[in-house]
């Protein structure tokens, strides 16, 4: 049987790397190199042709591998990893679509991708339209002849609703499209967006992936046409987007234990989710693990049943707009566990505002219990003024 056809645990756990004959290291080695010499100019210009490894910003052993893994993982035939999330993002856009070309995106989206979209892709003349892609019949109402790229989350940030990616995929049986879903906020186990009928799948390896919280990378994972376009005419290459191979290896070695991080990142954002929603001082919590949440059923169908690590709120009102969202500062500011920090998917447990005093919680590794105990401090601290 090959490691293809095993369960995700034996996976991780092996990876793809296969020892070298001579040292047999178990683990992957770091290929530190900027450049690779060739051993003719016959052999040079055959790695050029051929995919081999002729310069370290087109390719390297290390990202390669990482790059093999996480296709081994999702199931899906073939990745190209990148420098940041973002990289991959943008080498994915620029690699498939060109002036004229029409796309589809999600209201809601991670801030920096939906900037991009704005900023750059339609300043190169790409026509852009975004929706509330909670409902799939608002993407299919946008559809026009030269719409290139379909681009959801799911879930969505910082709203934790969900995107049904199967209803999306199916409206590719009327009209062609390139299915793209980053898929940050749900990695494996919890979501694979390609058996779901996705044709690529962007990751900030940052977060879950990695989930050590100290390194920046990212992935595209999925179709090997797609990808190949991204990689050839080195798509990274071009943007500069490559991962360095100190990076790839420290995300391989984070990898390795993703499954059993990821059981309990959800094991505790389901615990502190109820305790939210149970607490007299919280108006609302949105998180699809929850029995209340209008995306629950879509979460069991298309999530594995696993919520994710991601859940926001609101506090009950208390006088004005403004007010309640001077409580929610005051609340923020006497969480003493919790720390204040933008990013998500690593050990430590993470929080943030954002706008109407909408509170962010990427739940880490620590014990629920004590979670609990700091948010019930700080939400009975918070109207004490400061001490
Ligand atoms: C963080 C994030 C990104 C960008 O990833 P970086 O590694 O920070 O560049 C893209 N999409 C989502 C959903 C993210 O959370």
């Amino acid at each position: 049987m090959s490691i293809k056809e095993m369960e995700l645990e034996t996976k991780l756990a092996h990876g793809c790397h296969t020892p070298d004959s001579e040292t047999r290291s178990l683990t992957s080695p770091i290929y530190q190199t900027a450049t690779y010499g060739a051993v003719s100019q016959e052999n040079f210009e055959d790695l050029c042709y051929n995919w081999g490894h002729v310069y370290a910003r087109e390719s390297n052993p290390t990202t390669d591998e990482l790059a093999r893994t996480l296709a081994l993982i999702e199931g899906c035939e073939t990745g190209v990893v990148t420098s940041s999330g973002m990289g991959a993002v943008t080498s994915m856009f620029f690699s498939q679509v060109k002036s004229g070309d029409h796309i589809i995106c999600a209201n809601g989206m991670f801030s920096h991708t939906t900037l991009f979209v704005k900023e750059c892709l339609m300043n190169f003349g790409v026509e852009a339209d975004f929706v509330d892609a909670t409902d799939y019949k608002n993407i299919e109402k946008c559809l026009k002849p030269n719409t290139k790229i379909v681009y959801v989350e799911s879930p969505l940030n910082p709203s934790l609703r969900l995107v049904d990616i199967e209803k999306i995929a199916k409206l590719k049986e009327k009209q062609d499209f390139i299915f793209v879903v980053d898929s940050t906020f749900a990695p494996n186990p919890i979501q694979y967006p390609t058996k779901l009928g996705a044709d690529l799948v962007v990751h900030s390896l940052t977060k879950f992936l990695n989930g050590h919280g100290d390194a920046i990378g990212g992935a595209v994972l999925g179709k090997r046409e797609l990808i190949h376009k991204i990689k050839w005419p080195s798509m990274p290459c071009f943007t500069g987007a490559c991962l360095a191979p100190m990076t790839a290896w420290l995300i391989l070695r984070g990898i390795r234990t993703l499954d059993m991080r990821v059981e309990r990142h959800c094991k505790n954002a389901l615990a502190i989710a109820e305790f939210l929603e149970n607490h007299p001082l919280v108006e609302k919590v949105n998180y699809p693990g929850l029995k209340s949440s209008p995306d629950y059923e879509l979460c069991q169908k298309q999530m594995n049943g696993m919520g994710g690590g991601m859940l926001s709120f609101t506090l009950k009102k208390t006088g004005t707009d403004e007010e309640t969202v001077a409580m929610t500062k005051r609340f923020i500011n006497k969480v003493k566990l919790i720390t204040i920090a933008t990013s998500l998917g690593e050990g430590h447990t993470l929080i943030s505002l954002y706008d109407g005093g909408l509170v962010r919680i990427a739940v880490g590794l620590e014990k629920d219990s004590d979670l609990i105990e700091d948010l019930r401090n700080a939400l009975n601290e918070m109207n004490e003024g400061e001490r």
